[in-house]
């Protein structure tokens, strides 16, 4: 039987031979577990493989698996992916450790304000859609500097980086193009704000591209855990 420690196995070397492909250190690139939908002992098996980063993306099943995970294993950090309501912005600030979703204004400030304080600030990214598809969520490029200048302006928030959800296509050029240009927008936010450190982008389908063009975390579900089931 394959377990979740062969198929986290299966991933990093996926990733140490992406980074050796385009000369770049594996140590670079850190590998976020997405346990959506997936039950608590999964996110177990993969913390027993030494998986120690988890990302969800629906507010309420992720702080439920936070707040049964938290005291019984402290060292993981939690990411939160998903789209984000500004009503439900509070349950985030208090119980992840970052936010790669944030593309308004209004979402940064809440988080901000709502940030316990005696929890470390909340590690952000902007969320950007340079995709060619209209339907993705996020800022485009223009947006984010300004959206970047006021998130700076927030004690309670670091702002880390960009995150994005590239066109799922197959065309390879299409792909290349989308990867690359958000290159272009992390280098460009990069210069201005020195505690940027994070290109959130590559999936179970194209991390080997998104590493190739600079990704400095990819997000991995399905190779992980498996083929996700939705209810409707
Ligand atoms: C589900 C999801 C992933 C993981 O996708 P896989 O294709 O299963 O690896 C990554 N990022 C986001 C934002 C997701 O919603």
């Amino acid at each position: 039987m394959i377990t979740i420690a062969d198929r986290l196995a299966a991933a990093q070397q996926r990733i140490e031979q992406a980074a050796q492909k385009c000369a770049r250190q594996t140590k670079d690139i850190q590998l976020l577990a997405v346990s959506k939908t997936k039950p608590i002992s999964q996110i177990i098996e993969a913390y027993e493989a030494g998986q120690r980063t988890f990302g969800e993306n629906y507010v309420q099943e992720g702080v439920q698996k936070v707040t049964e995970l938290k005291s019984r294993y402290p060292d993981i950090e939690w990411h939160f992916i998903g789209p984000l309501q500004s009503n439900k912005s509070r349950l985030v600030a208090e119980n992840f450790d970052w936010m790669h979703t944030i593309s308004r204004d209004k979402i940064a400030q809440r988080l901000h304000e709502q940030r316990p304080a005696q929890m470390p600030p909340l590690n952000v990214c902007i969320q950007i859609n340079i995709s060619e598809e209209n339907s993705k969520s996020g800022i485009d490029a223009d947006g984010m500097l300004a959206l970047a200048e006021s998130i700076a302006a927030l004690p309670n928030l670091t702002l880390r980086g960009l995150m994005a959800i590239p066109t799922d296509t197959d065309d390879i050029a299409q792909q290349s193009r989308e990867f690359a240009a958000l290159k272009a927008c992390y280098d460009l936010l990069k210069d201005r704000y020195p505690k940027v450190d994070t290109l959130s982008m590559g999936m179970s389908g194209d991390l080997e591209q998104a590493i190739a063009n600079g990704s400095t975390m990819v997000r991995i579900g399905s190779a992980i855990f498996g083929a996700r089931e939705y209810k409707a």
